[in-house]
């Protein structure tokens, strides 16, 4: 797969991006289990209008998940078919599951004003990052090791010592990964948080990159 700068225009067969005018609205959250990114993204789509990538999984729907909402959810022959076909633009297997974001999912974002949000966990973010180089990505970091403990407590209290040692170790890894994000968001008070998410994405909106249409509009 050629690697994809914003100031060309992608399509889904790895063809380059032509006579792009502007970069499209793509950001990647991600963030370690517990750290209370889902909350944040809520909060977030209440005060801006949001889009999201769906992406394929071949785990099972959780009580409330509907296909097509949360996910795609489909078998594992299915996701490796569509992985053949070069239907994704990166996969990851996580917690023994396959996950895949879609070229599909993420060129419905160059019609659309609104951020498209990638919530993908940090190898995906350096997959899609490799593919497109511009994208916006943002690390959410829990206030401490402890309260992520708590947190994780909270969700499955009946985890076992051994699990929780696992996820909090998992958790210290991708928290390592964080250099390689383009922002910080320290997750202690949630409006906090996510005012400063609306920040982050409202002042990425004036990028001059963004904005090639504006210009031209004027002196062209
Ligand atoms: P869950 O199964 O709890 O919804 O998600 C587990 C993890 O998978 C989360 O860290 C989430 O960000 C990540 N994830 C969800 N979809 C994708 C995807 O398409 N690609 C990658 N790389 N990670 C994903």
């Amino acid at each position: 797969m050629p690697v994809l700068y914003f100031s060309q225009l992608y399509q889904k067969n790895g063809g380059f991006f032509v006579n792009k005018k502007n970069i499209p609205n793509i950001v990647i959250i991600s963030a370690p289990s517990g750290a209370g990114k889902s909350t944040l993204i809520k909060g977030l789509n209440k005060i801006m209008p949001l889009k999201y990538s769906i992406s394929h999984t071949t785990r099972s729907p959780r009580a409330g998940e509907k296909d097509g909402v949360e996910y795609h959810f489909v078998t594992l022959e299915k996701f490796q078919e569509l992985s053949q076909e070069g239907a994704f633009i990166e996969t990851a297997f996580i917690h023994s599951n396959w996950y895949g974001t879609s070229w599909q999912s993420i060129l419905s974002s160059h019609e659309s004003e609104d951020w498209l949000i990638l919530d993908i966990d940090i190898n995906g973010f350096r997959s899609v990052k490799k593919n497109m180089p511009d994208i916006v990505s943002i690390f959410v970091l829990p206030p401490s090791l402890d309260v992520l403990k708590e947190r994780i407590l909270h969700r499955q209290p009946l985890i076992d010592s051994f699990e929780l040692h696992e996820r909090l170790s998992i958790a210290k890894t991708e928290i390592s990964a964080a250099f390689e994000y383009d922002y910080i968001v320290l997750n202690q008070d949630i409006d906090k948080s996510v005012d400063e998410l609306s920040f982050i994405l409202r002042c990425e909106k004036l990028r001059c990159l963004r904005r090639h249409d504006l210009i031209r509009s004027l002196c062209c």
